[in-house]
């Protein structure tokens, strides 16, 4: 339906137990909305409201800041759907209807837009909700809250304002905590947020309801654009156009007392995935006061209360009937959305509401834990438990830990709140981190952490806070970003002036070392040794699932015989690129093939050849022997030249000395190979042509050194593969030079060695001209980085107009981290039709950096490709990533 349409929905209502939005709307409701919705259908209880679309989000956007005209007559009747279930209305004086208005984006954001609680409160109608209640100091409480809230999201005054006035009335009062103040005074209070407002904004807080509804919306429709927001969106790869939902919420309260309460809970630990009811509470208190850290939370159940070593009350033991609700309702939504649930509850007076549900977010650990459990205790197929572990998440699991063995001085301890093991140095604020991080590791320490603190916490290497518990911000977005993190660790005492930290006894400064694990919440003084991860337990068995799930090969990109055992060690199967020029910047080798580069005669450039020879001949086998069994594809020498040579005069003039020519033949050889775009110049299959000695050179080193490795009994496959050719002829020329050094190695020695030949494909004129390469090429590869270099003609390092390329929504996504479908993708998908149309056994596969990017190794499995080949780290997050790829093509 279109947008202009008459008919065209713009609100969705819930409540009563019906609702007009389902499952399949995320798109449209947000993930927030989604949830109500959805929980609503399924008989779970939930507070009735509406939900204003992400359409209206988008629409306001792209007209210029209108909204579609029909809304306002939709919000009003969505208004009057929640009137009519509550028995309330909005703005009557005697027994007014509150709501909260609540952002919701398609995929949770985390403190990252705004939500305002208690709207509809005024002068008149907080008497009502005093005489109704019987209860005047929660009127007022909630009054100030709604003032507070809305003067600084909707009107902008500074939310630490508000805190100063609510300070000074403290102090005044001679008490600590809020619980503490006295009706009386949260009336001054009020009367300060008021003059404050008014102060500020030069117009009074707005005692129209109406007024007050519309302006919140509008609130956080703008909240979708606030900056925070945007470089959240741009870390975490969210398109700028997808927009927020609105959500109206009729207003339950967990400060009416004792028998209130609010809380968030997982359904199982987060942390470690293991199923206990995980969360934390507090009595008598409303919406953020648990993750804002401002009073101790207790826990919901027995077993996190032991988990987390905590001395108050749980909710299992204090309040055990609405526990046990709680828990009926954890059961039911974990069943239902067959995952583990992130939620949101209220308890007024005795009455439990759930006020949001989600997918959890959680460490890799507790992903494969919870997957392998799931799927045991039959609530979900091993499809589906693949699918719920995210493939970039588990570098986790393959990130270091503190090595068991190293001696180490524990400074403090906190909860362990994300898992890996960091060292660095101290700071204490995000920018200090932001400026630091360039110098070396750093640690952000700090009391709590916001949404302001997000560029700090992406640098750093790890996070300490003082406060909060494992839903805390700090906790919540560490865990996305898979750094590690303790939070609550309350013996840390940090001044921020003078820059230093005491944990205890010991006192530290800014730039001191420290370490720490996530995993087990300690705190270590100075660096202390961490140890490689390894893949065993619940991560074993999904790995094991993935392995038999999955259709494409996963090879590694690997020169170093560590690199190739660290890939055959996360499981690679085989090399899918050696890139040979590595091999020559070892400081004994560049001497030789600088020699080469700057020889005169044939017999000179031959003998620096030679030099080189037994170099690349014993690596080759080193790579043979450990990858025993499976191929090693090795590509002809790819860079231009220059590269190779020495940069400043310092070095000249070394290489001059060393190899006892004048420093003017190199400065003039400088001169002569300098090109004006490198990446197009004299480099891949052309250098190969033109400085033919160099191919018979690694040919011969590539064909003995399998020779060798065969006599040891190892089983050898190598492949030979020529870089950047666009034609046929090209790569005729030189196979005619390697089957040249194959046949004189084998007569000499009088036996047989097979291999593969092979092109890449790098350039659009290779993909336009793949049924002529096929006719000699068994296999293409892909080099996905040169072939989105020369397809979009932009050069990867000079993409200095990336960001804004993303937010002006022209990308979706970096074209070099995830394969660009509709440009790339289409070329790919023609050539590899074109090489099979000729040779139908034709092998494909990616060897670029999008080789072991999730979404692209879809793309790869989509279209028949037999192979992606990445760096050894990315070889387990590609064969899981391969697994769900054929799960979700097989769906198709
Ligand atoms: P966020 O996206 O930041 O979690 P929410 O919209 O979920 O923001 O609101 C934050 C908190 O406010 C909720 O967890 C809940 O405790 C409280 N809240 C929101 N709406 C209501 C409501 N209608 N009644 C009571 N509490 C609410
Ligand atoms: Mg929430
Ligand atoms: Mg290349």
């Amino acid at each position: 339906m279109s947008l202009e349409d008459e008919n065209h929905k713009w609100v969705y209502t819930y409540g009563a137990g019906k609702a007009e939005g389902d499952r399949t709307m995320r798109n449209l409701l947000g993930g927030k909305g989604l949830g109500l919705h959805d929980m609503c259908s399924i008989g779970v209880p939930v507070p009735p409201g509406f939900t204003i679309t992400t359409e209206v989000c988008t629409y306001y956007y792209d007209h210029n800041k209108q909204y579609p005209k029909r809304l306002q007559g939709d919000i009003q009747a969505g208004m009057k759907h929640i009137e009519t279930i509550v028995g309330k209305k909005f703005g009557d004086e005697a027994d007014p209807l509150l709501v909260s208005v609540r952002s919701g984006a398609r995929v949770s954001m985390p403190g990252m837009m705004d939500t305002i609680l208690n709207l509809g409160l005024n002068d008149k109608t907080v008497v009502g909700l005093h005489t109704k209640t019987g209860n005047e100091r929660f009127a007022y409480d909630s009054y100030r809250r709604f003032i507070q809230m809305f003067g600084d999201i909707v009107m902008g005054v500074p939310h630490a304002d508000f805190e100063k006035v609510l300070q000074g009335v403290k102090d005044k009062a001679g008490v600590k905590q809020d619980p503490e103040l006295t009706t009386e005074h949260l009336k001054e209070v009020i009367t300060g947020y008021k003059k404050l407002i008014t102060e500020k904004k030069g117009h009074e807080f707005p005692q129209d309801v109406q007024e007050q509804l519309q302006q919140a919306i509008h609130a956080v429709f703008g909240s979708w654009n606030n900056p925070r927001a945007i470089t959240y969106r741009n870390i975490n790869d969210i398109p700028h156009t997808w927009g927020t939902a609105v959500n109206i919420v009729a207003m339950v309260f967990g400060n009416m007392g004792d028998t209130s309460a609010t809380g968030v809970a997982f359904t199982r630990n987060p942390a470690t995935g293991e199923k206990v009811f995980f969360g934390e509470y507090l009595v008598n208190a409303q919406g953020e006061d648990v993750v804002a850290g401002i009073r101790t939370p207790q826990q919901i159940s027995n077993a996190g209360k032991e988990a987390q070593h905590s001395d108050l009350p749980s909710m299992e033991e204090s309040m055990p009937q609405m526990y046990k609700e709680l828990n009926e309702v954890r059961e039911k939504l974990e069943k239902h959305n067959r995952d583990m649930q992130d939620i949101e509850f209220t308890i007024q007076e005795g009455k439990l509401y759930l006020l949001q549900c989600r997918n959890g977010k959680r460490t890799a650990k507790a992903a494969v834990k919870i997957a392998v459990d799931l799927y045991n205790e039959g609530i979900i197929d091993k499809d589906q438990a693949l699918c719920l572990v995210d493939p970039n998440a588990i570098n986790q699991l393959l990130h270091r830990q503190i090595d068991p063995k190293a001696k180490k001085t524990i400074l403090s301890r906190g909860l362990n709140a994300s898992p890996g093991a960091a060292c660095g140095t101290i700071v204490f604020t995000a920018e200090d981190a932001e400026n630091k991080a360039k110098d070396g590791p750093v640690i952000l320490l700090r009391e709590e952490t916001s949404p302001d603190d997000i560029n700090g916490m992406h640098v750093a290497k790890g996070v300490i806070t003082a406060r909060g518990g494992m839903t805390s911000h700090a906790a919540v977005v560490a865990r996305g970003m898979g750094a590690p993190c303790i939070t609550g660790c309350g013996e840390m005492v940090i001044n921020f002036e003078k820059k230093t930290v005491s944990f205890g006894k010991t006192d530290l400064k800014e730039g001191d070392w420290i370490s720490m694990s996530g995993d087990s919440g300690e705190i270590y003084l100075g660096k202390v040794d961490t140890i490689e991860p390894q893949i065993s337990g619940d991560f074993e068995t999904i790995m094991k699932w993935a392995d038999e799930t999955r259709r494409l090969h996963i090879e590694a990109n690997a020169e170093t015989p560590k690199d190739a055992q660290q890939a055959r060690d996360f499981g690679a199967q085989g090399i899918g690129l050696v890139r040979t020029e590595h091999m020559f910047f070892d400081p004994k080798r560049i001497v030789s093939i600088r020699k080469m580069i700057l020889a005169d005669t044939d017999e000179e450039k031959k003998n620096a050849l030679a030099e080189l020879l037994p170099y690349q001949t014993s690596d080759f086998e080193e790579l043979f022997k450990i990858m025993d069994g499976f191929p090693v594809t090795i590509r002809l020498l790819d860079p231009p030249l220059h590269e190779f040579l020495p940069k400043t005069d310092k070095d000249i003039k070394e290489l001059a000395q060393e190899i006892n020519v004048t420093e003017e033949l190199i400065r003039k050889r400088i001169v002569t190979l300098h090109e004006l775009n490198p990446m197009l110049g004299n480099r891949g299959c052309r250098l190969c042509i033109s400085r033919p000695e160099i191919t018979e050179m690694q040919g011969k080193a590539i064909f003995t050194a399998a020779m060798n490795a065969a006599k040891k009994g190892v089983k050898v496959y190598p492949q030979i593969m020529i870089p950047l050719a666009v034609s046929k002829k090209e790569i005729q020329i030189l196979k005619d030079i390697l089957d040249k050094e194959k046949a004189a190695l084998e007569k000499a020695n009088n036996v047989e060695i097979p291999y593969v030949f092979g092109t890449m494909i790098e350039l659009p004129r290779a993909c336009l001209r793949s049924a002529e390469l096929a006719e000699i090429a068994h296999f293409f590869s892909f080099g996905t980085n040169d072939l989105t270099q020369t397809t979009l003609g932009i050069s990867r390092d000079d993409f200095s107009f990336r960001d804004c390329y993303k937010d002006n929504g022209i990308f979706d996504s970096d074209p070099f981290a995830v394969i660009d479908e509709e440009g790339v993708g289409e070329l790919i998908k023609m050539s590899v039709s074109r090489g099979k149309s000729v040779q139908k056994e034709l092998r494909t596969g990616i060897c670029g950096e999008h080789g072991g990017e999730p979404k692209s190794i879809q793309f790869a499995d989509a279209i028949g490709m037999d192979y992606v080949s990445c760096s050894p780290f990315r070889i387990p997050i590609a064969r899981l990533a391969a697994a769900q790829a054929a799960v979700q093509n097989k769906k198709k």
